[in-house]
């Protein structure tokens, strides 16, 4: 017992240093996730809107193109009304340079419409990219701290993640679910000794005959008040060792 205990409290010994490392790091991966998706939902605006301008330029393209198209048209109807032999000739003609002119005044204002909804896209786009380099200078500092912090424990922190495997291997599965259980419920400790007759987790004081039963490491006892698995000072001591 003394050993399942000591090596439980090995764990917990390099989460806590694997914490500090992480600590070190401050709310910068927090920042720098926040800054990439502000950064992203910005930039999905202006490439929206650049999708639009390039295709109204497209489709202004086509118009132009059928705009010159209905003008040679125009010009070759308005040519053949000086040929024209008969009234029924001479309606026909009429009506396909009255279509002509009025589908060339359609694509035309369409085209003019199109052109104000660019220049409008245009000024938003203006507007948005300012924006989007100043988050994305600031996401880039952040980053590069971060990195800063990661690459200088970085030794340290496969050393330790290294050791935690091997410890981790020793604890028997049930009692690592527990002390999982427990760390992420309490953010950090799942194990921790008696300091003064208290737990050193949530400071309440452990009744005597407990404190008692905790020394002589004989089954697993967890804290009234917190639920932290409770050990004594020589399974701490134990644990010191096997690192
Ligand atoms: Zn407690």
């Amino acid at each position: 017992m003394v050993n399942r205990l000591s090596t439980l409290y090995a764990l917990q010994i390099i989460d806590d240093q694997l914490d500090e490392l992480e600590e070190l790091r401050g709310d910068l991966p927090l920042r720098v996730n926040s800054l990439n998706a502000k950064v992203k939902e910005i930039q999905d605006q202006i490439d929206k809107r650049d999708g639009e301008r390039k295709s109204s330029m497209e489709q202004r393209k086509i118009n132009e193109e059928e705009i010159e198209r209905l003008k040679i048209n125009l010009k070759k109807f308005k040519a053949q009304l000086y040929q024209v032999r008969n009234n029924k000739e001479y309606d026909a003609l009429t009506k396909e340079i009255d279509h002509s002119e009025s589908e060339i005044k359609r694509l035309e204002n369409d085209n003019m419409e199109m052109e104000l909804k660019s220049e409008k896209l245009k000024l938003e786009i203006g507007d948005y990219t300012p924006k989007v380099e100043e988050l994305h200078e600031l996401l880039k500092e952040n980053e590069v701290e971060l990195k800063k912090i990661i690459k200088e424990n970085e030794i340290e922190e496969v050393k330790l993640k290294d050791k935690r495997e091997q410890i981790a291997a020793k604890v028997r599965k049930q009692d690592y679910n527990v002390y999982m259980r427990i760390r992420k419920a309490l953010h950090g400790k799942a194990i921790v000794t008696i300091v003064r007759s208290a737990c050193s987790g949530c400071h309440n004081v452990v009744p005597p005959q407990r404190q008692i039963e905790v020394r002589q490491n004989r089954r697993i006892f967890t804290c009234e008040s917190c639920g932290r698995i409770l050990v004594s000072h020589e399974i701490s001591e134990q644990a010191e060792k096997l690192l």
